[in-house]
């Protein structure tokens, strides 16, 4: 896996979020760089997180288009047994908890508009956290190529809009983790 983290000596500045949806401008103190961008703490471990499980997924992407050639399982078991020797596991959950953690102070309008677009959830179509965990998903991947093809202002723009997308799947996530908990709380 392509390590997207560098140490503290680097980059002595604050962090780089600003969007107004993610809370207006973050002034914690530099902790990570990740897809080159400066980060602080908590908004530094949900991006190495994101970057994690998106270059997990791209694994498990690629091993599939593998299989789909027909070849042999003995290739496809060395494959992956060197892949997990290359990094660090991360579940969906460590990357929620990072993710209520950075983006967790979402503004009013922002909340609003989440509510606004659950109470169009229809059954059977997808739910709209998960939408927007797919869509984070799809702008950790396209920051992962911008960043490897050098393009500093697109992996910055693509920041920008991840940061938006970030603080709507924090709302939606409380709202999920709310719901569980009454559901939880109605059957003891
Ligand atoms: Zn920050």
């Amino acid at each position: 896996m392509t390590e997207h983290t560098t140490t503290m000596e680097e980059h002595p500045v604050h962090c780089s979020v600003a969007h107004p949806d993610a809370g207006g401008p973050c002034f914690e103190p530099f902790a990570a760089s990740v897809y080159g961008l400066n980060f602080c703490e908590a908004h530094g471990l949900q991006a190495a997180l994101g970057a994690a499980l998106e270059e997990q997924l791209e694994v498990d992407t690629f091993l599939e288009r593998f299989r789909d050639r027909g070849t042999n399982s003995p290739v496809e078991k060395a494959l992956r047994t060197a892949l997990m020797h290359s990094g660090k596991t991360v579940s969906d959950q460590e990357h929620w908890e990072a993710l209520l953690r950075a983006y967790g102070n979402a503004p009013a309008n922002v909340r609003e508009m989440v509510a606004e677009m659950e109470a169009d959830e229809a059954p059977g179509r997808m739910s709209v956290l998960d939408d927007l965990l797919d869509t984070l998903h799809t702008l950790h991947k396209l920051q992962r190529v911008a960043y490897e093809e050098w393009q500093t202002y697109l992996v910055e723009t693509l920041q920008r809009e991840r940061e938006h997308v970030a603080a709507c799947a924090a709302v939606a996530l409380e709202h999920a983790n709310r719901r569980q908990a009454e559901r939880e709380a109605a059957r003891s």
